[in-house]
């Protein structure tokens, strides 16, 4: 079975995008084919300064290591370092609807928040079937959010099959319910461009900053609260061992808690659980050339097994 799944360097990792997304990597690269990657052409559509970029597809690297990464197993690679990514995202636009991607949630959704609507960001889901398409992926491991993507990289991989006879093997998402949609601090889903994360690799005393700042009502200490629609309460699930759970969701129900002493206690909490990863993270870092190999070793991995369905696409509709 081959695992795919990549992540945007589009700004520091946040913990939406470690429950969702990388805790399954981590679990996954142990008894399968994985492969994962740093989705830099896709951050074009949102960061257009190369010196960002680049910093922040090393920082990703680097996260994706200290948060457990073996890449002895896994291959770690960034997308533009597979540039047949790009050949195959244009065979596959030619047999994509319009129609298909104008109904995309997330690209919608951009636009509402009133982020400029590019071709890229318009044509963002060809290329991602491009990305899992080209590596004959199972199984893909994702937040819900990617749920929609997904379904369309299956329909483009059908239409083409259809249409040229059987070239792509058809992904299936894998997303764990009970982390689909970790929320940020106002609320909405945790997301890089919201500007609403609390990140990975944020220090102690900035992690409880940002948890002070989580949106909760106004509900004074002595009331009862409602644990199950309280987003604060939905991180603290997340980090908190189940017993203490149970006391804090009983003290909201009998009232009692505030929620100032959640925040605190949230905050502790995260700071704890990434404090090993903090510490290999910066091990990570001091050594640039050991990361540089870890690139271009899983590079060449990458773009071995992308030559092989390129040729076979390339072939199936006569180009080349
Ligand atoms: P951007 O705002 O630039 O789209 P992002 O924060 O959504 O960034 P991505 O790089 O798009 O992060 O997503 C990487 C992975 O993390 C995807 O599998 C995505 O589904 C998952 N993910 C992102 N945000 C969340 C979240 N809040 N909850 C659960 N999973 C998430
Ligand atoms: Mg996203």
């Amino acid at each position: 079975m081959r695992v795919l799944s990549g992540i945007q360097p589009s700004g520091p990792l946040h913990i939406g995008n470690y429950f969702g997304a990388i805790r399954q990597y981590v679990e996954l690269q142990r008894g399968h084919d994985a492969y994962y990657f740093v989705a830099d052409y896709h951050a074009l559509t949102s960061v257009r300064a190369a010196d960002r970029l680049r910093g922040y597809v090393f920082d990703v690297i680097v996260d994706l290591l200290a948060l457990g990464l073996d890449p002895d197993v896994a291959a770690l690679f960034v997308q533009s370092d597979v540039p047949e990514t790009t050949e195959l995202a244009w065979l596959l636009t030619t047999v994509t609807p319009m129609g298909w991607l104008e109904k995309c949630v997330s690209f919608k959704d951009k636009v509402q928040q009133g982020i400029p609507a590019d071709h890229g960001l318009f044509a963002y889901p060809v290329l991602q079937a491009a990305d899992i398409l080209l590596y004959d992926a199972d199984v893909v491991p994702v937040g819900q959010d990617q749920k929609q993507h997904l379904e369309v990289t299956r329909d483009i991989a059908e239409r083409f099959n259809n249409v040229y006879g059987a070239v792509f093997k058809l992904p299936e998402p894998y997303i764990l319910d009970a982390v689909a949609v970790v929320p940020g601090l106002d609320g909405r889903k945790m997301s890089k461009s919201y500007d609403n994360t609390i990140e990975i690799f944020d220090d102690p005393k900035t992690i409880l900053k940002k948890c002070k700042k989580i949106v909760t009502d106004s509900r004074p200490v002595e009331e009862p609260k409602d644990p199950d629609t309280d987003n604060l309460f939905q991180l603290f699930t997340l980090f908190a061992p189940a017993d203490e759970q149970a006391e804090v969701a009983r003290r909201y129900r009998a009232g009692g808690i505030g929620y100032g002493e959640v925040k605190t206690r949230l905050a502790e909490h995260i700071a704890a659980w990434f404090a090993p990863a903090r510490a290999r993270r910066a091990e990570w870092a001091a050594h640039p050339g050991r990361v540089a190999e870890v690139r271009a070793a899983a590079a060449a991995r990458a773009r071995q097994a992308a030559r092989i369905v390129l040729d076979r696409a390339r072939r199936a509709c006569g180009v080349g």
